[in-house]
């Protein structure tokens, strides 16, 4: 893993995200390395063309800083998602904490906040996390079973843990929502998921999977060699019914669990 610490020029990102104004992103690359990982586009814009993903990360070390500046500037800010690009409790975290340093300062200034990770390293902060009045943190849960999990998102902690992540966040009555996205065909158990959900969150987004994605054939390649199963189905793609009935399905889970879905996102 290549890890280099970097001084960025700017905090806040305008973001074009539904119900987000600024994103937050307080490293660049993702140690996590998830197959479907739409972000790795990012390589392009952050001369990382030559490295490969989830083997870099670059850390904004004054990012906290940064961010103080911009907020005295601009009291009048929307809302922020904490990590659109990276995660922003991936591995490195534990060492540099620039993540607790962003909350530190956000807490000062009580604008909408929502948190999107895969890492119950969020724990953490559950002291910070409470003091944010209108803080949301969502994790997010894409294959149920570890043999899945392991391939997908080979460094992200087990989808038990996230799931045990929710549930202490929405005990510590912080507002908790899962991203089940994307939907993996024949790989997420939306059944499942969205039973052991029940109770543990305020609500779900879900979202289809995107075969148009950037990194798409390299997600072939290893569905190939790990679930060669599901490669036809993969290789053929998925139509617009198919989408329709996971969407009616969700739907009707979600009724039955009484959990409310907020978005289902399609492609
Ligand atoms: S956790 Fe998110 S940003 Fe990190 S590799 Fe996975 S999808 Fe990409």
């Amino acid at each position: 893993m290549k890890i280099k610490e970097i001084k960025t020029k700017s905090a806040l990102t305008k973001s074009n995200l539904p119900e987000v104004d600024y994103c937050l992103n307080p490293y660049i690359g993702c140690a996590h390395g998830c197959i479907y990982c739409y972000a790795r586009f990012m390589r392009r814009f952050t001369g990382h063309n030559k490295d490969v993903c989830g083997q870099f990360v670059d850390v904004k070390v004054n990012i906290a800083e940064l961010l103080k500046k911009e907020l005295t500037k601009n009291p009048k800010l929307g809302a922020i998602l904490l990590g659109s690009v990276t995660d922003a409790y991936q591995p490195v975290e534990k060492k540099y904490g620039i993540t607790k340093a962003i909350l530190e300062v956000l807490v000062h200034y009580q604008y909408p906040l929502s948190i999107l990770t895969k890492s119950d390293l969020v724990l953490r902060d559950i002291d910070i996390l409470t003091r944010i009045s209108n803080c949301e943190v969502g994790l997010t849960i894409t294959p149920l079973d570890k043999k899945y999990s392991k391939v997908i998102e080979p460094l992200a902690v087990s989808p038990d843990r996230r799931l045990e992540a929710l549930s202490r966040l929405h005990k510590a009555g912080i507002k908790t929502y899962a991203f089940i996205g994307p939907v993996l065909p024949g790989i997420t158990d939306l059944t499942e998921m969205l039973a052991r959900l029940a109770g543990n969150v305020d609500f779900v987004m879900i979202e289809s999977l995107n075969q148009r994605f950037g990194d798409w054939d390299n997600f072939i390649k290893t569905i190939s060699s790990a679930f060669p199963d599901f490669l036809a189905s993969y290789q053929k793609g998925f139509s617009k019914q198919y989408w329709d009935e996971v969407e009616q399905t969700a739907r009707r889970l979600c009724e039955q669990n009484k959990i409310e879905l907020k978005g289902f996102y399609r492609h």
